[in-house]
């Protein structure tokens, strides 16, 4: 192999390189001791790049084969991309309109032509001595359009031929005549071809990388070692090659992730803090003893693991998982009234400023008049006119509310609590480890964490994003429940089921209930957002074409249905201020509006007993998550809900096969699997970051949720038994740049 060993003399002092032996480079070794000042500042202006390791984790993310050439005629404008092509032919022409000249290039990979042109302030003989015709090269820019052609403009590029004049003195170059070309993300100044010669240069010199997966893992799930392995990934002879070394790094991604989340879960646990447990005839006790309904088994399990880790003196760290109106809030209040037996507050952080309102009315509700009074809870946001902040504000710091509740706010310097020991966290997916942080440094110790959510997230999703958190989940419903009736009406195959949809919708409305009218836009125009929940799945939508259902007409039409007539219709999308949607949703709840036309605005934050009935129109604009999310809105009181999913899509298309399985399960962990299931790639993570906050690589939690687990087995024996990570330093090491990596792409966020 290759340069296997860097210190091994003759072969590569034979080289150019005048030194005369230089030190090995280890992944910690600066980019400056590897390939000088120069070379160092450019990667890290381009990546952010300051390790040997920084750069050897740049990964190819594809391989050109020398002998199959890129389509040409598939280069998208505004792209940076590496071509391997032919010169079919070179001419130099005279500026007309300044000095200088042009030189046209026309590169041929068999199939498609394309333009290079190079421009030149004098004769460009130089480049015409280069870039003969016949010549095979590499080439890398950025794709413009010029006088509507497809060109790349003064692209940087290398002849094969020169390279192999080269490579008789040059060991480096040697690394490029194999058949497999590695092709890097790039930028405009660090080309793909840049990045191959430094990542050679700098493989040529490290001696053996310490390997954090130990020697008895990686035998017996028949793994390279790691120093194989990343010279395979960057410098592989043949397709097996790199496909044994992605293997490993997946592998090896999965391992030190799950180490370092465990590490950190357990590390968590070992802080000291003060255990809160209920009192006799306390503020708890009371308030079972009015609850006018039983938990559920599930309510019950998740309360008795919550009271039993907070009543530890480690930091309870907990994801709270349960569906809308699974009785989520119940179960956090409990913990939140044993937090106040012991004489300290809960801060209950939301995601919006609605969402906060909703909380501390039905938490005031829960209490009851007494309790309510007593525990004083307080709403905290950003909105708050001067006034009822300050006195917020001091209610928090006199410890006088038991339970503080609030946006984003919560966690500016103005707010001080006098015993912050219970941090509650809605909707996780809004707030990021680095948050979870900063609130948590608001106690004097270290206050106990229960994040809720009520997404249901898959097995392996919660192990990658939230593995260092414990889990407790809330499958079932209360009992009492009417459910939802879910019902595919297919527009496409039966026009006349329109007024049918409004029939249905009218009958409900009769009945004194309420109801929604959700589409994917708000105008002609206007699209409400690209459903996040879509991104990975094939592009069935595509299907329909026409334009999609939109606010403002449907409101339009329906207000000329006759059978609507004797209702008040209103709009609610993202366009309106938050004032006015605020507006609208108490109306809605108060009851003085019969039916939202809405976007998804109303996904998140509405809760109103009495709304029955949704009609979903273009169904399949919406992903199997958000459909799920969507629905459940209606059926929240004891009346039955009615879903319908109104679509074009075609019987028997994809779009239409997952429109069919949402409604025909009410499970929404069914339906979360199955989203997972639905996306080829690993993009299911969308703006969620891994658990410590750095993108994964290899890892699709997709499918590797297999060796997600497998590996989570066997990091949980190994944390448990070396907390400290004592018997591994080169995993410890890997932990430790990890980390680095995520506190780095902290501070560029910021
Ligand atoms: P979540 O926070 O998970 O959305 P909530 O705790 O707000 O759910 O509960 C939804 C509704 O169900 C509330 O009105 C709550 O009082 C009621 N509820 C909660 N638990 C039960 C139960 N075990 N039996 C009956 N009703 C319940
Ligand atoms: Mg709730």
């Amino acid at each position: 192999m290759t340069g296997s060993s860097a210190a091994s003399g003759p072969e590569f002092d034979g080289g150019s390189l005048p030194a005369p032996r230089l030190q090995p480079l280890t992944p910690d070794s600066s980019l400056t001791s590897a390939l000088g000042a120069l070379k160092a500042k450019a990667l890290l202006k381009a990546f952010g790049f300051q390790t040997v390791n920084d750069l050897l984790s740049h990964y190819p993310r594809d391989y050109a084969d020398r002998e199959v050439l890129r389509p040409l005629n598939q280069l998208t404008p505004g792209a940076n991309i590496t071509v391997i092509a032919d010169i079919v032919s070179v001419r130099e022409k005279r500026m007309s309109s300044r000095p200088g000249t042009i030189v046209e290039v026309v590169i041929s990979d068999g199939g498609g032509e394309f333009l290079l042109t190079f421009f030149g302030k004098s004769s460009q003989q130089w480049r015409l001595d280069q870039l003969r015709p016949g010549l095979r090269g590499s080439f890398s820019g950025k794709v413009t359009t010029f006088q509507n052609r497809s060109q790349l403009a003064n692209p940087s590029y290398k002849t094969f031929e020169s390279e192999e004049e080269e490579a008789r003195d040059d060991p480096a170059v040697r690394l490029r005549h194999k058949p497999l070309i590695p092709i890097y993300a790039a930028t405009a100044a660090e080309t793909s071809w840049n990045l191959q010669t430094m990542i050679d240069q700098v493989l040529q010199r490290v001696g053996n990388l310490p390997d954090p997966v130990p020697q008895d893992m990686r035998i017996e799930h028949g793994l390279l070692d790691h120093t194989q392995a990343i010279r395979w990934i960057h410098s592989p002879d043949n397709p097996k090659q790199w496909k044994a070394a992605e293997e490993t790094l997946r592998f090896t991604e999965a391992w030190v992730l799950q180490c370092a989340l465990l590490q950190r879960h357990s590390l968590a646990r070992e802080r000291r803090t003060r255990p809160r447990v209920p009192t006799p005839g306390g503020y708890l006790e009371r308030f079972d003893a009015t609850l006018p309904f039983v938990l559920t088994v599930d309510q019950e399990i998740c309360a008795a693991e919550i009271a039993s880790d907070m009543a530890r003196s480690g930091p309870m760290n907990r994801l709270l998982q349960g569906e809308v109106g699974s009785g989520k809030t119940v179960v956090a209040l409990r913990a939140m009234l044993a937090v106040a037996d012991s004489g300290g507050q809960t801060a209950l952080l939301a995601p919006t400023e609605v969402l906060a309102a909703q909380h501390l009315r039905s938490i005031t509700t829960l209490l009851g008049p007494d309790l309510a009074a007593e525990l004083m809870p307080t709403l905290l946001t950003g909105k708050l006119p001067v006034a009822q902040k300050r006195k917020a504000l001091l209610r928090t710091v006199s410890g006088q509310s038991r339970i503080v509740i609030g946006t984003h706010a919560l966690l500016s310097d103005t707010v001080t609590f006098f015993d912050l020991g219970l941090i509650v966290i809605d909707e996780q997916h809004r707030f990021g480890v680095d948050q979870r942080e900063t609130l948590r440094l608001k106690g004097a110790q270290p206050p106990h964490v229960l994040v809720m959510t009520a997404t249901p997230i898959p097995r392996t999703i919660a192990m990658t994003v939230f593995g260092d958190l414990d889990v407790s989940t809330i499958r079932m419903l209360p009992s009492g429940r009417q459910g939802i009736r879910s019902v595919v009406v297919p527009m496409g195959e039966n026009g006349a089921l329109f007024g049918r949809v409004w029939a249905s919708l009218a009958q409900e409305l009769a009945l004194g209930r309420q109801g929604f009218v959700v589409c994917p836009a708000i105008s002609p125009a206007e699209i409400e957002e690209v459903p996040a929940d879509l991104v990975g799945i094939e592009p069935s939508h595509g299907e329909k074409a026409g334009p999609l259902f939109n606010v403002d007409e449907v409101l339009e039409g329906m207000r000329g249905v006759p059978t609507l007539a004797p209702y008040r219709l209103e709009a609610l999308h993202g366009r309106m201020t938050s004032d006015e949607k605020d507006r609208i949703m108490r109306s809605f709840a108060a009851g003085e509006i019969d039916v939202l036309v809405a976007t998804t605005v109303i996904e998140v934050g509405v809760d109103v007993p009495n709304a029955s009935a949704m009609v979903v129109l273009d169904a399949d604009r919406f992903g199997v998550s958000q459909l799920h999310q969507l629905r459940g809105r209606v059926g929240r009181g004891s009346v039955p809900g009615l879903c319908l999913l109104v679509t074009n899509s075609r019987a028997g298309s994809p779009a239409r096969q997952r429109i069919g399985d949402v409604a025909a399960t009410l499970d929404g962990f069914v339906l979360a699997e199955l989203d997972l299931a639905l996306r080829r790639e690993g993009n299911v993570l969308g703006d969620l970051q891994s658990g410590d906050g750095s993108k994964l690589r290899f890892l699709r939690v997709a499918v590797d949720g297999d060796l997600i687990a497998e590996v989570r087995r066997a990091a949980f024996h190994l944390v448990t038994g070396d907390p400290g990570i004592r018997t591994n330093e080169a995993l410890r090491n890997a932990i430790a740049r990890r980390l680095n990596d995520s506190e780095r792409s902290w501070l560029n966020k910021g």
